[in-house]
């Protein structure tokens, strides 16, 4: 099934006026794609998950958003997807201890999936199911975990936990908000393609949030560049990688091959401080280009008009909003 959002805006409310985390922000993710959702930190990428997700904080409020699944349209604005949580959506956290209750065995988590998955199975037939997603997800000594506490797994057999949780859930969208930023880097790709494995098990759609481009070059088969809130451009990875549309992106992947560092992750973090500037007051109402400041192919226009998506591809799915595009 195909998953949808549609213009999902979201503010926060605080002193003062209101806090544009998110607007317009429109993407699809066809059955067993992924989607690799970039943007330096602040720019609202979890904000848009937690929309998603029906998980916001209390002074959020989503003004306006739906997500289509199958053929189905739930409203966000009306926390409509909340019901589907744990079942036809599912959430990998940057720290794996947010999934996982402290008090419950890793089998009681499984099992208690399964509970809602698969109602018909029995007890023994239940801890069995848990056992092999353990073993799915390449976690050692799969029945010897069932019986232990979560505090004594490392960070990385906990985030393998939790991929089971999911395998098990049998989500129709997979949220991963950076999954593996906490994790050593060689445990990262194995974390990385275990995500995968899943994806292609289940053919379902995963939204992969990370501030690393290098992770979506390699695992991503769509990117999503956002910034202050904005989709500044979106498209095949490969193809935004070979052409990008918006010097936003350009100037991303020029950072990534410029830091020549053996851990990405790291790299990637600085190249959003390479570019200089920083993120516009969120608080303020923003004319023209929301990048128009830090750009550096800007011209006065750009302050003042609102860039609408240009197509770069006969089919329209590389897109990107920048006034400068075709312009030498
Ligand atoms: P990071 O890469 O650091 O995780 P992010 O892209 O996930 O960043 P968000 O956490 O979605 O960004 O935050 C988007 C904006 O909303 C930021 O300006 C942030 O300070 C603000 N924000 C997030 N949560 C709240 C809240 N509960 N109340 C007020 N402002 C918030
Ligand atoms: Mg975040």
């Amino acid at each position: 099934m195909s998953v949808a959002v549609s213009n999902l805006s979201v503010d926060y409310r605080g002193h003062g006026p209101d806090l544009h985390a998110v607007r317009d922000v429109s993407f699809v993710i066809p059955p067993g794609k992924m989607l690799g959702l970039v943007g330096e930190s602040g720019s609202g990428k979890s904000t848009v998950a937690f929309a998603l997700m029906g998980l916001l904080q209390a002074n959020a409020r989503i003004i306006s958003g739906d997500m289509q699944i199958g053929g189905r349209s739930y409203d966000l604005t009306k926390n409509a997807t909340a019901p589907l949580r744990g079942h036809g959506l599912a959430m990998i956290f940057q720290d794996p201890l947010l999934s996982l209750n402290p008090v419950f065995t890793i089998g009681a988590h499984l099992i208690e999936i399964l509970r809602v998955a698969a109602p018909g199975e029995s007890a023994g037939r239940r801890r069995a199911m848990a056992e092999e997603a353990l073993a799915k997800v390449k976690l050692t000594d799969p029945r010897r975990r069932l019986d232990q506490y979560p505090h004594e797994l490392s960070g990385g057999m906990r985030q393998r936990v939790v991929i089971a949780m999911a395998l098990l859930a049998k989500p129709v969208l997979l949220i991963a908000d950076e999954p593996t930023t906490a994790l050593d880097v060689t445990v990262e790709a194995s974390v990385m393609r275990e995500i995968c494995a899943l994806r292609d098990e289940l053919n379902c759609s995963v939204l992969l949030i990370t501030h690393s481009l290098g992770l979506v070059t390699k695992y991503c088969d769509d990117m999503a560049v956002l910034y202050a809130g904005e989709m500044l451009e979106q498209g095949p990875a490969r193809a935004i990688q070979r052409r990008p549309g918006h010097p936003y992106s350009r100037l991303l992947l020029d950072c990534e091959v410029a830091i020549d560092q053996p851990r990405r992750e790291p790299a990637m973090a600085n190249s959003f401080k390479v570019i200089g500037g920083e993120l516009p007051d969120l608080r303020r109402p923003v004319s023209g280009c929301v990048f128009a400041a830090r750009c550096d192919r800007a011209v006065a226009d750009c302050a003042v008009t609102v860039p609408s998506a240009v197509r770069l591809d006969e089919e329209g799915r590389h897109k990107a909003r920048c006034l400068r595009i075709g312009a030498s």
